[in-house]
């Protein structure tokens, strides 16, 4: 009976700490020992922690039915035509999946799959990097490359890019070092050489050099707030090995350069006339390649972090009527929804959807014209009929839309253009 006493007594301590009784506030005990209320503090965020990280890694484990198909399918549901980026893209992302669950002792190092995309304002390259995000469920950043500039120059540094991509996870950094960047505007950081009045090329040449290893895959110290580098702001340590980044830029012009190439390789006998003629008339922007993002004035060793190349055509009128219709999240079922839960049916004629494809056509601002054109169209039913109860429908004919859409709203649109 002493000898039991006793034994309890030199056992009344934190079994992980060794504290006393008397030293902590709360000692449970178990069978064979005791743990404090702080050991078990601890012990949550250890078990937190290690929760976080297997969450992120079992979401990357690729499920044997993922193929480069069901990817594009997925893209498909979004997406209008843009068929061959979609190929493109499907299986860039389906070779970075394989690459995430590369085993680390293999002697054939699968490298970045990083995507650049050429197309016009508005032709749905944000909403692919956007649709690829969402399909494997990973945090997603979009930021605007004009925005950045070299270490030490007024501007964003690069490594704001990355504090973006925490923000959206809630600083979650094994998600975040899996997550997809896409970086817009690429083609505005183009070298401006053949620029005079540029001594110092703060915005162009710096800021590629800059995003050069990020592209590849470093442990970068971010500032958690984004802005510039301040020194007495914490950084947060993320490796960029695993996150992928999509580029994407209008590189207005390019098809000039891409014409230019087409013509020498065709005066040192690599096409015959009548192939020339043919791509002529075809869109040349299908014919780009790394030498005429070169001649743009991106530099060779940005190039080569971003190995898959792929172009977004135009969107044609047929297009553009798909786009108003057909996706899952289509404009105008995303109207209808609105006048739904307000308990109002939605009902348009066959020749309004021409109407709204023929003003988004002559604004020139891809299917983004769409978006513009339906608001200032909509605005005042949307804002007078949740005020009136007793109307259960709203038709849209030609006349109401033509009359919405007038001219005051059309130079409006204009501007944006
Ligand atoms: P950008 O090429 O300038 O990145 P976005 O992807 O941002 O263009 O497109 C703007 C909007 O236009 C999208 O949110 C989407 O609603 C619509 N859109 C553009 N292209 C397509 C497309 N190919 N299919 C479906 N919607 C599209």
């Amino acid at each position: 009976m002493k000898d039991d006493t006793m034994k309890r007594k030199q056992t009344s301590k934190c079994s992980f700490c060794g504290r006393d009784k008397d030293e902590t506030l709360i000692l449970i005990a178990g069978i064979d020992g005791h743990i404090c209320e702080s050991c078990v503090t601890q012990a949550q965020q250890i078990v937190d922690e290690e929760l976080n990280q297997s969450e992120a890694s079992a979401k990357f484990s690729m499920p044997n039915s993922l193929k480069p198909a069901s990817i594009k399918e997925f893209l498909d549901q979004y997406v209008i035509g843009q068929d061959e980026a979609k190929k493109i893209i499907s299986v860039a992302v389906y070779n970075h999946y394989k690459r995430l669950n590369q085993k680390k002792a293999d002697d054939v190092e699968i490298e970045k799959s990083n995507i650049i995309m050429v197309g016009e304002t508005g032709t749905g390259k944000t909403l692919i990097a956007k649709t690829i995000a969402r399909f494997l469920n990973v945090p997603f950043a979009i930021v605007d490359a004009t925005v950045f500039t070299e270490a030490g120059y007024v501007g964003e540094d690069v490594e704001s890019i990355l504090t973006r991509l925490l923000q959206v996870c809630n600083y979650d950094i094994p998600s975040a070092e899996k997550g997809i960047v896409y970086i817009d505007e690429i083609d505005k950081i183009a070298r401006k050489s053949d620029n005079p009045s540029i001594t110092r090329d703060v915005s162009g040449e710096g800021v590629q050099q800059a995003l050069l290893k990020m592209l590849e895959g470093t442990e970068v110290f971010v500032p958690p707030q984004g802005g510039r580098k301040h020194p007495e702001q914490k950084m947060i340590k993320l490796n960029t090995q695993n996150i992928l980044f999509i580029c994407g830029g209008a590189f207005a012009g390019i098809e000039k350069i891409i014409s230019r190439r087409t013509h020498k390789q065709q005066a040192i006998g690599f096409r015959a006339p009548d192939d020339q003629a043919q791509i002529e008339s075809e869109d040349l922007l299908r014919y780009v390649s790394p030498m005429d993002l070169r001649s743009f004035g991106l530099i060779p060793e940005l190039i080569g972090r971003m190995p898959v190349l792929s172009y977004l055509e135009p969107l044609d009128e047929e297009a553009l009527k798909a786009i108003l219709t057909m996706p899952k999240n289509a404009l105008i079922k995303q109207y209808k929804k609105l006048f739904e839960i307000e308990g109002i049916t939605l009902t348009l004629d066959e020749d309004v959807i021409d109407f709204l494809v023929q003003k988004a056509m002559e604004f020139q601002l891809g299917a983004r014209g769409l978006r513009s054109i339906c608001e200032a169209i909509m605005v005042d039913a949307m804002f007078e009929l949740p005020s009136q109860p007793d109307v259960k429908v709203f038709h849209l004919t030609r006349d109401y839309v033509e009359t919405k859409l007038n001219k005051e709203k059309i130079a409006k649109l204009k501007v944006v253009a």
